[in-house]
């Protein structure tokens, strides 16, 4: 078989073969060049797919081809203006700075001929890491694990035990405050503690780098510094969609590293399907990786945490009161967090010991905003429960004890929390004279219930809109 015949065989099989966004993003268009000395050169499109061919995918597209071969072979991929069915390839639309990186010989690469243009933008010098800060206290031991995250956590750590070698890239997401710079962060911690070079950084410090780097003409730094690390952390890079230079020098970024088997890992706030305006080419990468989410935690992970914050702290706080945080804050951690040092910090300026009840009525001082309060009353509170769950109001204000009118009844009791201005022992009036600790403990356990529950969940969801009107 003739060898461009032989490369057009081997070329139609791989496209079957690599998913399609690699199979696009590096090989197609690839050309049959000639052969050299036994080796078949091959021309691609750019120097990151010259890179990623040569040293990630090599193996692969090697094979396939001694396949069609039947015998041994090696090849070269060099980078060549594109053809495809006779027409030429119109030259990528690259932003200044990407035309100008494109044709820089790469930190990694120095053999390679200096071109002149390297010479119009400052030299680079020996990349200097920012020592981005870590916090201390973002550490896998100081991370509560529970049913909800634990696959994350162990993802995680599989990932800093193993830089680069199972989940790579590595993407951390889900809502504000559930502790993805903290996982990002315990990632970093263990990898420079064995001597990795590991760069943390939050995508917007990564733009205002790029655009400072193009202003001052350091883009060549630039491009060393990050294309320098074993790992590279990028947070919340949900702020680069609709960025478009920044996503395009993070996509060569990526390359560089990924093609040298270095760790990328990332968080954001979306999961990769919703990010939305990210070029597929980048969301489609960071879906070739592992991607994990974190959920809002169970009650009882919110407490083990106040107890973690409390021992730290040498407080000694009771189990009560903890669940009266714990069971407030049912967004996030950062929303417990925010609780925890406002009730702590309030005692302590008052010389005064923590009790259920000075808790509570700290806590009704921070909570929402009014608006999300306001016409709702506790009879209508009353009223839209008895309704949901098919009892009378005087079943659900009186002494029954059955599952369904304890259940509404507790139901009632936390929308009445939550939605209305009522404070504690009012509530525990409507309800037939019960005592506020009554009112306080049928909170926490439908908390706790509607953690485990989600029909119930709903119900409560459901519930609110209804009385809120929104
Ligand atoms: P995100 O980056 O997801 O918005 P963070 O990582 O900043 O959230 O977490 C917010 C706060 O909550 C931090 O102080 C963090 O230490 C804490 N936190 C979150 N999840 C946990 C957990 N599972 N265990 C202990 N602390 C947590
Ligand atoms: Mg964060």
């Amino acid at each position: 078989m003739e060898p461009q015949q032989a490369w057009q065989v081997a070329y139609s099989q791989l496209q079957l073969q690599l998913d399609r966004a690699s199979f696009d993003t590096w090989l197609r268009g690839a050309s049959f060049i000639g052969v050299e000395d036994g080796i078949y050169v091959i021309g691609v499109r750019n120097p990151y797919a010259r890179d990623m061919l040569q040293h990630r995918l090599y193996r692969n597209v090697r094979r396939v081809l001694m396949d069609v071969l039947g015998s041994p072979v090696e090849l070269r991929f060099e980078v060549r203006q594109m053809e495809i069915n006779g027409k030429k390839l119109p030259p990528r639309e690259e932003m200044p700075l990407f035309k100008l990186l494109a044709e820089q010989p790469s930190s990694y690469n120095e053999n390679e001929v200096v071109q002149p243009l390297y010479e119009q933008v400052a030299r680079p010098q020996r990349a200097v890491l920012p020592e981005s800060e870590l916090n201390p206290r973002f550490t896998f031991e100081r991370f509560v694990v529970n049913n909800s995250n634990r696959l994350t956590y162990e993802a995680a750590r599989a990932v800093a035990e193993n830089p680069a070698r199972y989940y790579n890239p590595f993407l951390i997401y889900g809502g504000v405050g559930l502790g993805k710079t903290h996982l990002l962060q315990a990632i970093a911690h263990v990898c420079r503690a064995k001597g990795l070079r590991v760069l943390y950084i939050p995508s917007e410090a990564f733009t205002n780098d790029l655009v400072d780097s193009i202003r001052h003409k350091t883009t060549a730094m630039f491009r060393d510094r990050y294309r320098s690390v074993d790992v590279l952390l990028v947070d919340d890079v949900q702020f680069m969609a609709g960025k478009e230079s920044t996503q395009e020098e993070f996509f060569h970024t990526f390359n560089a590293l990924y093609t040298f088997n270095k760790q990328i890992i990332l968080a954001s706030d979306r999961p990769p399907r919703e990010l939305v305006t990210l070029e597929d080419r980048l969301r489609s990468r960071f879906e070739g990786g592992l991607s994990v989410d974190v959920q809002p935690l169970e009650f009882e992970s919110r407490v083990a945490i106040l107890e973690m914050w409390a021992r730290e702290r040498e407080l000694t706080l009771a189990p009560d009161v903890m669940n009266v945080i714990a069971q407030r804050a049912q967004n996030n951690v950062r929303e417990l967090e925010g609780l925890f040092n406002q009730v702590v910090t309030k005692a302590h300026l008052e010389h005064r010991t923590l009790t259920v009840e000075t808790v509570a009525t700290d806590l009704e001082r921070y909570e929402r905003p009014r608006q999300h309060r306001r016409e709702v009353t506790l009879p209508q509170v009353i009223e839209a429960v008895a309704a949901h769950f098919r009892l009378t109001v005087d079943d659900l204000t009186g002494k029954g004890r059955s599952t369904r009118i304890n259940q509404a009844r507790q139901v009632a009791m936390l929308i009445a929390r939550e939605l209305t201005d009522t404070p504690l022992t009012q509530i525990g009036d409507a309800f037939g004279g019960r005592s506020h600790t009554t009112v306080l403990h049928g909170c926490n356990k439908m908390t706790e219930e509607i953690d485990q529950d989600p029909t119930l969940r709903e119900t409560l969801a459901q519930l609110k809109v209804a009385l809120r009107g929104h």
